[in-house]
């Protein structure tokens, strides 16, 4: 399996220290309303670099710290590593067979470190690993409640757009209105030599 495993702690419910191994294909995840099921995946997109509070179903970074329940006291600073395998070379740029990345966040600095197996990190360099992942906002590998709804309820354009997405046809489509941007200024700069050529004959 390509996540091995989920070590949480200080991030919103997982106010122990815990950790979760995805050690089958399928996984099921049951709990009653607000049990903190929707607060894994959150772990998972916050650890490869998430910046949305809002996307993470808070109004600040503070609130994916642990702030405390009826019998356990708050905590200051949240801690979420992912253990990944990379026995299929799935990070081009690290040879080491299992991949570990760490985020922290600590409320009193008001910042978050990255780590790549143990290693500090800069938030770009976990942002082009979360790519590879495939785990990442744009992939849809995480479909979130509000994300069927949105479907359901979105305009035709917009829905063909999230097909595009996860058919893998949107960075096509990207490329290619590259493409044609640089064609159109390769364009003008023929326009402009065939001027001068004009001008000098
Ligand atoms: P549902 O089935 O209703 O979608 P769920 O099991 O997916 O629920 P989550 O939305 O993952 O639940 O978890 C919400 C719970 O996490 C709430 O009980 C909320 O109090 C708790 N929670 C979120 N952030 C924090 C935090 N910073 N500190 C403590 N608890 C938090």
């Amino acid at each position: 399996l390509f996540l091995k495993s989920l070590y949480a702690h200080g991030f919103k419910s997982f106010a122990e220290p815990t950790r979760l191994d995805f050690t089958s294909e399928m996984i099921g995840v049951v709990g009653p309303n607000g049990s903190g099921k929707s607060n894994i995946t959150d772990a998972i997109r916050w650890a490869l670099g998430e910046q949305s509070n809002k996307s993470l179903r808070g109004k600040s970074m503070d609130d994916i710290v642990f702030s405390g329940s009826a019998n356990k006291q708050p905590l200051t600073k949240a801690k979420v590593t992912l253990t990944f395998s990379n026995a299929r070379n799935n990070f081009s740029t690290i040879d080491d067979d299992i991949v570990e990345i760490t985020r922290t966040f600590d409320k009193k600095k008001r910042e978050s470190e990255f780590f790549i197996n143990g290693e500090k990190a800069k938030l770009k360099e976990i942002q082009d690993i979360a790519l590879e992942t495939g785990l990442t906002k744009s992939s849809l590998a995480i479909i979130s409640q509000g994300t069927i709804s949105n479907f359901a309820e979105a305009k035709p354009e917009a829905r063909r757009e999230l097909f595009n997405e996860a058919a893998g046809v949107a960075k096509y489509k990207k490329r290619k209105q590259e493409a044609l941007t640089k064609l159109i200024k390769t364009q003008e700069n023929l326009d402009r030599v065939n001027d001068i050529v004009h001008q000098i004959e």
